[in-house]
């Protein structure tokens, strides 16, 4: 029996990311891949550049190294703000940071000089979202002055929304680092040429028509990873939202109470569970547990599976109304969100499975 796998169809990502190249073509943009929910897994970043994506970009600077160190020559691009302790790192790895504090930038600056190269910076606005970026009032002053620092050139403005407020983007709140970056051109002269639009929320706007004009890219993960949009859980048309399946094997089987017997407290988690009685029912343990689905969670594939609930190492599904036979031994299968494919894809203790031979599966 083989413990829990991801299997990842390549195939699949590609037939993504095609989707959203030729939509950002559209609108006059390039396709920044985002690879940090995969641990930035060079599999997944080849095949997104297959698709026609063009730079690549991580959070972590240990996954952009993972990048470079497998042959990878693109453009990689920083997300997170860099810490003064990586800055090494940064400089030596990564083409363009995404930036929001001058002391980083002038340490970035200075590393850079040591050297010898010069660090391309985006500098972030915050939108409305409320995670990292400089309010746009103070953008004007501290440009001055991030223009200045030897060794890094500015060559952006950027912007995210919806990672941590939630923030709906709009044609009002993206077109924002637009006009800040006019009026930067016009006062000080500097040419900004890749204003940094967003993630995959953002990519909403391409549908109707509200994307602002003069956007260089948009940074796209789960658009690309699991084919949809974030913002409301709406599929993008024509991708597939299964480029990634758990397997995972049944370890227990057997008929129980569907309430626990006794007084119930707090469970694993400091939760007060609360269970439907529905009289007896036929369950299965599977061999995986929050420990892997970190903030996720899972959406059965087999027919009439149920979820009903996880600790850290056991996934309690009810398989009453299954239609297929399901033994101990057997393998279920399960569709991923945005947190179980990132808990997963980082946990040593499930395997990782490329799948190369195409696609089987219309979306
Ligand atoms: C994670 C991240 C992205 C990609 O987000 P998705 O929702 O996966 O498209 C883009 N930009 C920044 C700054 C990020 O942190």
């Amino acid at each position: 029996m083989r413990r829990a796998r991801v299997i990842i169809d390549l195939a699949k990502i590609s037939h993504n990311s095609r989707i959203m190249v030729s939509k950002c073509a559209q609108a006059g943009m390039i396709v920044v891949g985002v690879v940090k929910a995969v641990s930035g897994s060079p599999e997944v970043a080849t095949a997104m550049l297959d698709g026609g994506v063009q730079w690549l970009a991580d959070s972590r600077i240990e996954n952009l190294t993972r990048l470079r160190q497998a042959g990878l020559q693109q453009t990689l691009m920083l997300l997170r703000t860099p810490h003064l302790g990586e800055v090494e790192q940064v400089v030596a790895t990564a083409d363009i940071s995404l930036n929001s504090e001058l002391a980083t930038i002038r340490a970035l600056g200075e590393t850079a000089c040591r050297q010898g190269k010069v660090h391309q910076i985006v500098f972030m606005v915050d939108v409305g979202d409320l995670r990292e970026g400089v309010m746009p009032d103070d953008v004007m002053p501290l440009v001055h002055e991030i223009a200045l620092v030897p060794g890094t050139e500015l060559v952006g403005l950027g912007t995210n929304v919806g990672c941590y407020g939630g923030l709906v983007p709009t044609p009002e709140n993206t077109t924002i680092i637009c006009d800040l970056a006019k009026e930067i051109r016009e006062k000080i002269g500097l040419d900004l040429p890749y204003l940094s639009g967003g993630n995959t929320r953002t990519s909403i706007l391409l549908d109707d028509g509200g994307m602002p004009p003069g956007l260089h890219h948009l940074r796209l993960g789960e658009g690309i990873l699991l084919g949809n949009y974030t913002l409301d859980g709406r599929k993008i048309p024509g991708s597939y939202q299964d480029a990634f399946i758990l397997q995972a094997p049944v370890i227990e089987l057997k008929t129980k109470p569907s309430r626990p017997q006794g007084v119930i407290a707090r469970d694993a988690f400091g939760q007060i569970p609360a269970y439907e009685d529905k009289g007896l029912r036929r369950r299965a343990i599977v061999a995986v547990g929050r420990q892997d689905l970190g903030a996720g969670w899972l959406i059965p594939l087999d027919q009439g599976v149920e979820i009903l609930g996880a600790s850290s190492d056991h996934l309690i599904v009810d398989i009453c109304d299954a239609v297929h036979d399901i033994e101990v031994g057997s393998i279920l299968s399960f569709r991923l969100d945005y947190g179980s494919l990132v808990g997963l894809m980082t946990s040593p203790y499930v395997d990782k499975v490329h799948l190369l031979s195409g696609i089987e599966l219309s979306p």
